[in-house]
């Protein structure tokens, strides 16, 4: 029997798991696959992110001191810092983190049922192999198995992420800042291109319906005469959190619980955030998990309630939507990841 079982070893899974163990508690993490930090993930955070971890040259590619946005062809300029982390790197930091502090990890091992009883909860995996835990957290992202076993609410906000990489030196010198493009031609959402630090990224979120790969495409042809890419990865976004994130013995946490950005999809400081919270006050001798629900909701809702209002302006007309930027566009120092604050209260 552990006390913790983290499903999913994705940032969010790795570094709650670590968390608890630094807390003295034994602690199991099952993922699926066979290697650490597959997912496709352009990594833009504020420099919110070294409240988790400290500043590490090994997976960090770039930093930004601004941001172009594109209303169709009028540029806007944002001032703020940004940190780009190398996904995959930084995922593999964190899995030696949490092995170096002692925690199990057992890849290539899917969880299939999890069944809560009154004093534990089992997990089974594809290989039928049985798990007990005191507690469980589902980090197993946006298709939550965890999630979909226990009757969580189904995640209905979700965006489908394409991106594609360029790796042309000449090209990579002339840029200096990513740039997000807002056309008619991608509704509700946006494309992007990010000078990493030794090719260009491209990528484009929308709702499926959309069919977003087509659509980046087709951009990637009509605005930068690009024809020639072939490796286009892709991955879901949920934009919003689950009404209900908590069951008895069960919590759910990052994209899982739908703990991203609404106007970016981003989930890597907000997730890293609520882990932090879980990890701080769930004691898995005496779960109580309102307190984790009620705390991480308070410290996050204002920002998520404004951060989905400018997502649902993405679709008004492109005359107001020039207005708010230009009004954004004097502020000194936004955060991306307290937008809500950096606008109004600093
Ligand atoms: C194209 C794209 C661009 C993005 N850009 C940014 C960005 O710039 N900034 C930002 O902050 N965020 C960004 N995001 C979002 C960010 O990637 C996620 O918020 C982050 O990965 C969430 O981490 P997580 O650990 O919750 O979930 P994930 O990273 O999805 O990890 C979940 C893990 O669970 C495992 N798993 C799933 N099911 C099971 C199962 N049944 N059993 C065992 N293991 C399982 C998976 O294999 C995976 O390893 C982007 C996402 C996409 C798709």
């Amino acid at each position: 029997m552990y006390d913790v079982i983290v499903i999913g070893a994705g940032p969010i899974g790795l570094y709650l798991a670590t968390k608890f163990k630094e807390r003295g508690y034994s602690v199991l993490v099952l993922e699926k696959k066979e290697r650490i930090g597959e997912k496709p993930c352009t990594g833009l955070v504020s420099p919110h992110i070294f409240s988790f971890v400290p500043k590490e040259d090994f997976y960090i590619e770039r930093e930004f001191s601004r941001a172009i946005i594109w209303i169709e062809d009028k540029p806007f300029r944002f001032f703020g810092r940004a940190v780009l982390l190398n996904r995959q790197r930084f995922d593999q930091y964190l899995f030696e983190k949490a092995k170096a502090k002692g925690v199990e990890i057992v890849l290539k091992q899917s969880a299939l049922k999890v069944e809560e009883t009154k004093d534990f909860v089992s997990v089974i995996t594809k290989d039928k192999k049985i798990f007990k835990g005191k507690i469980v957290a589902g980090c197993d992202g946006a298709l939550s198995t965890v999630g979909q076993q226990l009757g969580f609410p189904f995640q209905k906000r979700l965006l489908l992420g394409v991106i594609t990489y360029l790796p042309n030196k000449k090209l990579l010198q002339q840029q200096e800042a990513p740039e997000l493009f807002f056309s008619k031609e991608f509704p509700g959402f946006f494309a992007w291109q990010v000078p990493r630090s030794n090719c260009i990224e491209y990528g484009l979120a929308l709702e499926v319906k959309y069919k977003p790969k087509e659509r980046l495409i087709r951009f990637l042809r009509d605005k930068f005469k690009i024809t020639n890419l072939k490796d286009f990865r892709i991955s879901l976004i949920p934009f919003y959190p689950l009404k209900k994130t908590i069951k008895e013995r069960v919590f759910l946490c990052g994209d899982a619980a739908g703990q991203n950005k609404p106007y970016t999809g981003g989930g890597l400081v907000y997730g890293l955030t609520c882990a932090q919270i879980a990890s701080d006050i769930i004691d898995p001798d005496a779960p109580d998990f309102e307190i984790y629900e009620k705390k991480w909701r308070k410290i996050l809702q204002r920002e998520i309630f404004f951060e989905d209002l400018i997502r649902r302006c993405y679709r008004l007309p492109n005359l107001i939507k020039r207005i708010a930027l230009r009004f954004l566009s004097q502020k000194k120092n936004l955060d991306q990841d307290r937008l809500l604050n950096s606008i109004f209260f600093q």
